[in-house]
């Protein structure tokens, strides 16, 4: 059925200021916006003291598997389109056996053993048949090369290398919305500059983005961003710096220089932005924070390193030198057996006390105990690094938001009305249509999203209505899964999606 939307303040998406009028959807569209009578037969929904918004657009997320449920976390937030593959994390291309590429992927997707899919294209149609949201996808590099070397590290072959790239350019003419990379997660951490050279030249080519999880955001911050811009500067390709931050105390003086380096190129001409998720603390799986070289040949061979006391005292005596957080600072949210649930929600230094270890020999184990599949919470940034960030120019903002089994990062479920109310209304970090415009528009454009992110007769009708004096997301750390307030409709696709009882 057709909709009048009546009577809303009306933000266009490009930060323009917000006016009173009507949005007529016809079919998928909207047809016109202005104040008239409604035509027979449509469906009047008043929107009386609403802002009426574009869809949201969540440019990073981890669920590429539950986009494909009827699901309500993103919906709920207003979210109408989900951007997935992140941090080098697609599903597909899955090789023969998809053994090995759920295993890489597992922590991050919260998967199991039942899916894969062989290309960008056949994923991306089964994703076309979302009931919840629109779903656009980058190809992740680590999948790419679990397809062409397993779990195997370091350079590939002259052969395993042509493959890739094959597999890269099928990907991105069968649909998928750019590239990304994972450098902190091996395999895809051991590739060397010049693998990563040739697949971001075929990503220009295309002129498609690519996306990149760094292989720093702690004390080799900046070395970090500017391997990324040089990247993008030889081969051509749109660069977007994913969860773009400093992490741990040590290091927030770090983030000034950073962003010192991609102003500096912005200011050059290269096409280079940032996304972060509005929390100062992050979330991600607890081997992370060993030296990525034990995970070479996936979880087994990682267990079995730790299995040997020689190698398990080595990894320890790695992972401790370069850990730059405070033991207090990770907090443990998933584990897989009922053995350590009542370590979920405790920190690294009170597991070392209650359980008389130190706080190294907590994460492994840990890690033997619950076979490598740990899931963490990470306080890493100061406000004023995060008020900078999301106010900045060059930046948008995403959830970056992944399911775990246990106590999920309240960003899954409340990212955009926490930015739109405490962050807007109540700090008043930006002007709302400015602060509109980074979770809907930019996003989409910068990840060529056609004809969606703007409310205009001829874009498609992706609309949120919201209250703007009621939206926020009383999601916490302790209570992640309460849902946001003020969100009172969803239309997607010029249907109502979600409606606020
Ligand atoms: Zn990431």
């Amino acid at each position: 059925m057709n909709l009048l939307l009546r009577n809303g303040i009306l933000i266009d998406g490009a930060g323009r200021d917000g006016r009173r009028a009507d949005v007529l959807v016809i079919g998928e569209g909207i047809a016109e916006v202005g104040v008239f009578e409604p035509p027979e037969g449509v469906r009047v929904i008043d929107c009386t003291g609403m802002v009426v918004s574009p869809g949201f657009v969540d440019a990073h997320s981890h669920s590429d598997l539950q986009v494909l449920e009827d699901r309500l976390e993103k919906v709920r937030q207003g979210v109408t389109t989900e951007v997935v593959g992140n941090c080098g994390f697609s599903p597909y291309p899955a090789p023969a056996d998809p053994k090995p590429l759920r295993e890489f992927a597992n922590g991050v997707f919260c998967g199991d053993e039942s899916w894969g899919w062989p290309s960008a294209r056949a994923y991306l149609a089964e994703a076309a048949r979302s009931p919840a949201v629109n779903v656009a996808s980058l190809v992740g590099h680590g999948s790419l090369r679990i397809a062409v070397a397993g779990h195997r590290l370091g350079p590939l072959t002259a052969r395993e290398m042509e493959r890739m790239e094959g597999l890269l350019e099928e990907s991105l003419t069968g649909g998928a919305c750019g590239f990304s990379t994972g450098l902190m997660y091996a395999p895809g951490s051991s590739a060397p500059r010049e693998e990563l050279e040739r697949l971001c030249r075929i990503v220009g080519r295309h002129e498609k983005i690519y996306a990149t999880h760094m292989r720093s955001y702690t004390s080799g911050l900046v070395a970090a961003v500017e391997e990324q811009l040089e990247l993008a500067r030889r081969t051509g390709c749109r660069l977007q710096i994913s969860h773009f931050q400093a992490a741990a105390a040590s290091n927030w003086r770090l983030q000034r220089p950073a962003l010192d380096r991609i102003e500096q190129a912005a200011r050059d001409g290269l096409d280079v932005a940032f996304d972060c998720y509005p929390y100062v603390a992050g979330s991600t799986v607890l081997t992370q924070l060993l030296p990525q070289a034990a995970l070479e040949g996936g979880r087994e061979a990682l267990l079995a390193r730790l299995a040997d006391p020689h190698e398990r005292a080595r990894i320890e005596r790695e992972t401790e030198a370069a850990f730059e957080w405070r033991w207090s600072d990770i907090y443990i949210s998933a584990v897989g057996s009922a053995r350590n649930r009542a370590a979920v929600g405790r920190n690294l230094a009170q597991l070392a006390a209650e359980r008389g270890r130190k706080p190294v020999e907590v994460i492994t184990d840990l890690l033997v105990e619950e076979r490598a599949q740990v899931n963490i919470i990470a306080f890493n940034q100061s406000e004023e690094n995060l008020r900078e960030t999301l106010t900045h120019p060059l930046s948008m903002v995403v959830s970056d938001g992944f399911y775990v089994r246990g106590r999920p990062h309240p960003r899954l479920f409340g990212t955009f009305p926490l930015w739109l109310g405490t962050f807007v209304r109540e700090r008043r970090w930006l002007s709302l249509p400015e602060a509109i415009a980074r979770i809907t528009w930019r996003p989409a454009e910068r990840f060529g999203l056609k004809q969606r992110g703007r409310l205009e007769p001829g874009y498609l009708a992706d609309l949120t209505v919201f209250d703007p004096h009621a939206i926020d997301s009383p999601a916490t750390y302790e209570e992640p899964e309460r849902p946001p307030v003020g969100i009172r409709y969803v239309i997607r696709n010029g249907k109502l999606q979600y409606s606020a009882s």
